[in-house]
């Protein structure tokens, strides 16, 4: 028997590794299973090369429980390690690593870093008081050899017991983790990191992984059967997928996965189901953030790179190269696969526009590629139900809806139900309505006019349809200036002075009386600010715009009403004109109901 120290610079290293790690003390099970598949997949290698000639017997990993001596035991039949071994790569290699890791952070707050790789081997110490190694290794002739560390810096090496080639870690459980001697908590971490390693691991007698998940396979060797049942390995309770994408690289980086379209309708829905990342085929996170385009974490999946640097903080991830390629690229084959789905099929991706549009939208907000590449795929709706590309509508539109600036007005609703009396003005006069109603539209509304010449969007109640769609033709009032100016006094004495503005428009006697509108900038800039919670301008009261229209035959007749008739007339007219706006509630709307009940 030999005793020995670890040399360290850094005092009682021990505690500083299960103070910093102390929200993940979980991970140690990951890093000590990758140990035993890493060690099966090198006896492997070793025998393909000819280097082991031995037999390889069937290889396995298998994670054993024992309360009574309180030890959870990982043992593999990999390569196995001589006393020789143990000290260069336990006592020497890793520990300089733990080492490295610890001077590093210790004076760091962020504990972000902790729970990636970097730790290995001496992770087991976050959670047992002490740890053997059992082992012999592969090599001829070699003697079993143990280990033991009690986490103090002084360690024991002596002949081991193993008989079959292959490592045992045995890990004496330290009374604050005896949460780790629970079959089922084991089990859960089991499911959560080991559930598509390469490598069999057995517990409790039961094979616990799949070893060949489909994103290691060839696309050409698999149906949709195959990717949706996947789909449902990943998420049970899910809906199943729209269509996905089998991502496959290896230059100038490696990664493979897949990428599922979920239906989604809202995005709080879609992140209920997160992107899996995987290092060869060890579960890292699900919290894909800063590795993942933001409108990319709409979709589900899996994502496998051995390139995306994991022993690092979230900060130094965003602006790592590979990171940023990696975003890029899945990106662009995501908008490619988009472009093939409408290509190949355009009814049915009409079909599918519904539970992708806010999705597509997401994505030509925060990314300024994706956003050029999906104007061939981004669809517009039109309130009866009609979809077309943005270049498909603006030639649509064209002929009718060119105002006299030469420039395109469309024209949408965020509401159709409750904009029906705007919509069915802008109908009557041919133009055609787009219902943009979705939660990043009034985003989008910008977007779509910064990118497109000579388009201007609006909403139908943003102005009279006359002026919405200003062809510049001439405007004759019936009506004298003074008489005008009289209906005008009459609808602001009625009306709420900070809420409302009034004018007059000398319409054709055809068009509504009283409309409400309110101006599309500062609706717009309103609602934007509101949805960042920005205050300067979200605090800006709701603004509209009475606009009498003088031609009409109630203009006359308001005029020559008589006393309190008169008043009451306006009143009446203007409310019924904020009823149709969808405007009158509480009160104002009780008032109203009265008042005309007593007049029928
Ligand atoms: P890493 O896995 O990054 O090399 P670790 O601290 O996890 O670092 O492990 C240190 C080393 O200990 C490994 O590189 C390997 O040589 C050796 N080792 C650990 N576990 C095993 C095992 N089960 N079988 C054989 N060798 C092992
Ligand atoms: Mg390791």
């Amino acid at each position: 028997m030999r005793q020995g120290n670890i040399s360290v610079h850094t005092e009682n290293i021990f505690p500083i590794i299960k103070k910093f790690l102390y929200s993940d003390h979980e991970i140690f099970l990951r890093e000590l299973i990758s140990n035993a598949v890493d060690a099966t997949q090198k006896i492997k290698t070793l025998a393909s090369v000819g280097e082991f000639k031995g037999e390889l017997g069937e290889l396995k990993i298998t994670v054993t429980l024992d309360e009574a001596t309180k030890t959870l035991t990982i043992s593999d039949n990999g390569l196995g390690m001589t006393a020789d071994d143990i000290e260069k790569y336990i006592n020497q290699l890793a520990f300089s690593g733990a080492e490295e890791f610890v001077t590093k952070y210790k004076d760091k707050a962020d504990a972000n870093i902790i729970g990636h790789f970097g730790l290995g081997f001496y992770s087991a110490f976050m959670v047992a008081h002490q740890v053997e190694i059992q082992t012999l290794s592969h090599k001829e002739g070699s003697e079993a050899a143990h280990w033991t560390c009690d986490g103090s810096t002084s360690f024991t090496i002596d002949k081991g017991t193993r008989t079959e080639r292959g490592t045992d870690i045995i890990l004496h459980i330290a009374e604050d983790s005896e949460e780790f001697l629970q079959k089922y908590r084991v089990n859960s971490l089991l499911e959560k990191y080991c559930r598509f390693l390469p490598v069999e691991i057995e517990f409790d007698g039961k094979v616990i992984n799949n070893t060949k998940p489909i994103w290691i396979q060839k696309p050409s060797e698999l149906t949709d059967d195959d990717y949706t049942k996947f789909y449902s390995e990943l998420y049970p309770y899910a809906e199943p997928p729209l269509f996905w994408i089998h991502l496959n690289v290896d230059y100038p980086f490696n990664l493979t996965g897949i990428l599922y379209f979920p239906k989604v309708s809202n995005a709080i829905d879609a992140e209920k189901h997160k992107v899996q990342l995987y290092s060869n085929q060890v579960f890292v996170t699900d919290n894909v953030k800063d590795i993942l385009p933001e409108f990319l974490m709409l979709l589900h999946g899996v994502i496998d790179s051995p390139d995306i640097p994991l022993n690092v903080s979230r900060s130094s991830l965003q602006s790592d190269s590979n990171v940023k390629k990696i975003t890029s690229h899945i990106s662009k084959k995501v908008s490619d696969k988009l472009s093939d789905l409408f290509k190949a099929d355009r009814k049915d991706f009409d079909a599918k526009w519904p539970s992708m549009d806010i999705f597509v939208k997401y994505g030509m907000l925060s990314d300024e590629k994706f956003a050029e590449r999906a104007q061939e795929f981004c669809l517009l709706e039109n309130v009866k139900g009609e979809y077309s590309l943005i270049k498909e509508y603006v030639e649509k539109i064209k002929p009718l809806q060119t105002n006299k600036e030469e420039t395109v007005v469309a024209l949408y609703t965020s509401d159709p139900i409750g904009q029906h009396s705007y919509i069915k003005a802008a109908q009557d006069k041919g133009y055609d309505v787009l219902k943009l109603d979705g939660m990043l539209d009034v985003h989008f509304v910008g977007q779509l006019e910064q990118k497109q010449e000579k388009l201007s969007v609006k909403r139908v109640d943003a102005d009279i349809i006359d002026k919405l769609v200003d062809k510049g033709e001439e405007r004759v009032s019936v009506l004298t200036d003074k008489d005008v100016e009289k209906l005008k006094t009459l609808f602001s004495d009625v009306a709420d002075k900070v809420k409302f503005s009034v004018e007059a428009e000398a319409l054709s006697p055809e068009a509504s009386f009283i409309t409400i509108t309110e101006d599309e900038f500062a609706r717009r800039m309103r609602e934007m600010s509101r949805m960042q919670n920005m205050t300067m301008f979200g605090n800006m009261p709701d603004h509209f715009k009475i606009i009498i229209n003088s031609n009409h035959a109630k203009a006359k007749k308001l005029l020559e009403a008589k006393g309190a008739a008169k008043k009451d007339m306006v009143k009446q007219i203007l409310d019924l004109a904020m009823l149709s706006k969808n405007m009158l509630t509480g009160e104002h709307l009780t008032d109203f109901v009265n008042r005309s009940m007593e007049a029928v």
